[in-house]
């Protein structure tokens, strides 16, 4: 057993705090949560007791889009194209290590290559490698010449995507990502806007994932894509910009509308410097429009899940915070924005009974912060402690794992 407290407690859902409180952690999961006192009435007399007297404990958060394979740099695919299997699997090991060290507990992995990411899971499930959960979808569907179509997942016809869905279903993956739209990762691919499978298409993607009880997150950028996807049946839509046959950004209330009848989440990818360079190369009228979809998508009742495309250029794998500050800087109070990178976010991407939220029972995925975040979100960034999974890192410090054995530690990053 292990006893965290601090000066606040946020549970999670917005609006819930207690004042000079901790959580009781047995093993990997939540015993208890609540005032210090009732805890410490509670805990076994020699329990460790790590205290955070000026601090916040929360849950870990939730980065909903990611990709371990890509390196952050002004060409993440050079680096995946030229790097051994072998090679970028440490990369990806040390890309891990750096998201759990910045507070992230859980990621969805959506593009992948030679099914390393599932390697990587699985090492960090056994506890092995330092690191956050990761739901992996492997290769994306794609066509011939689409949308990252060299990580492995082209499909052609009604035929090949059922194959690519169970070959997938069959190595492990948590869940299907398809490129319902082209991207701008990919030149020479379809453009952002276009669409890459017809309706009836993805629909097959729905049946078939279905069939192996796994969700399907759609990548679209256009506004048909989009509405195909969702009329298609799939769990979230990844991007989600609305952009017309010209490429040119609309508001789509009636498409909203209708993903927050259907529950379809919407995890719309942004970083930091890029929402701030926006900011500041056009102004705040500008940024406000280029992102005014998050505020629309709220209002309508959309799902949230907060994802960076972690790997693609200027998204490092150390700054959720950077996107989280945009919701805030958008009007998003900082107790929902909390609220959504960690019990939101974890429910739309199928964890909300595991994770996401301090209560027992729950994953002991705990974060510690100087500071109050609700005060100030970039105490977010001051990070005292990462519990995933009931193994402590003090200070974030992934190579000093607190409750791990000396094999374990060995193994560490190496
Ligand atoms: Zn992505």
């Amino acid at each position: 057993m292990m006893l965290v407290t601090a000066a606040v407690v946020l549970p999670g859902p917005a609006g819930e705090s207690i004042v000079d409180g901790g959580v009781l952690v047995d093993d990997a999961h939540i015993a208890a949560v609540g005032p210090r006192a009732t805890l410490e009435g509670v805990a076994p007399p020699d329990t460790p007791h790590l205290d955070f007297p000026t601090a916040t404990l929360l849950p870990g958060l939730v980065n909903g889009h990611v990709h371990l394979a890509m390196d952050a740099s002004p060409d993440p695919l050079g680096a995946l194209l030229r790097s051994e299997p072998a090679t970028l699997a440490v990369d990806m090991a040390h890309r891990a290590a750096r998201l759990l060290a910045a507070g992230v507990t859980t990621v969805r992995d959506l593009g992948d290559r030679d099914g390393l990411a599932l390697r990587l899971r699985d090492a960090i499930d056994a506890g092995t490698r330092p690191g956050p959960r990761i739901l992996t979808a492997g290769s994306p569907l794609t066509i011939p010449r689409g949308h990252c179509h060299f990580l492995g997942g082209v499909v052609e016809g009604v035929a090949g995507i059922r194959a690519k869905v169970a070959e997938l279903a069959a190595a492990g993956v948590d869940v299907v990502k398809v490129m319902a739209g082209g991207g701008h990762l990919t030149p020479g691919g379809p453009r952002m806007w276009e669409s890459q499978f017809s309706r009836a298409e993805l629909r097959t993607v729905v049946e078939e994932a279905g069939r192996h009880g796994l969700p399907v997150a759609a990548h679209a950028h256009g506004l048909t894509a989009i509405a195909d996807a969702v009329a298609a049946g799939v769990d979230s839509v990844e991007h989600c910009t609305g952009m017309d046959g010209q490429g040119r950004m609309r508001r789509y209330d009636d498409l909203m509308r209708e993903m927050a009848d259907r529950g379809v989440a919407a995890c719309c990818t942004t970083c930091g410097p890029d929402w701030r360079s926006v900011r500041a190369a056009e102004g705040d009228d500008v940024a406000r429009r280029t992102y005014e979809r998050l505020v629309l998508l709220e209002q309508f009742g959309v799902p949230l899940i907060t994802g960076t495309d972690a790997g693609v250029a200027n998204a490092s794998f150390d700054d959720l915070v950077g996107l989280l500050e945009l919701y805030h800087w958008l009007g998003f109070p900082a107790d929902r924005v909390v609220e959504l990178a960690t019990v939101a976010s974890a429910a739309a991407i199928g964890l909300g009974a595991v994770t996401g939220r301090l209560a027992a029972g729950y994953s002991a995925d705990l974060l510690v912060v100087e500071g109050d975040p609700l005060v100030d979100l970039s105490a977010l960034a001051r990070i005292r402690l990462v519990v995933a999974r009931g193994r402590a890192y003090p200070a974030g410090d992934v190579t000093r794992p607190a409750t791990m054995t000396s094999t374990d530690s060995e193994e560490g990053l190496r």
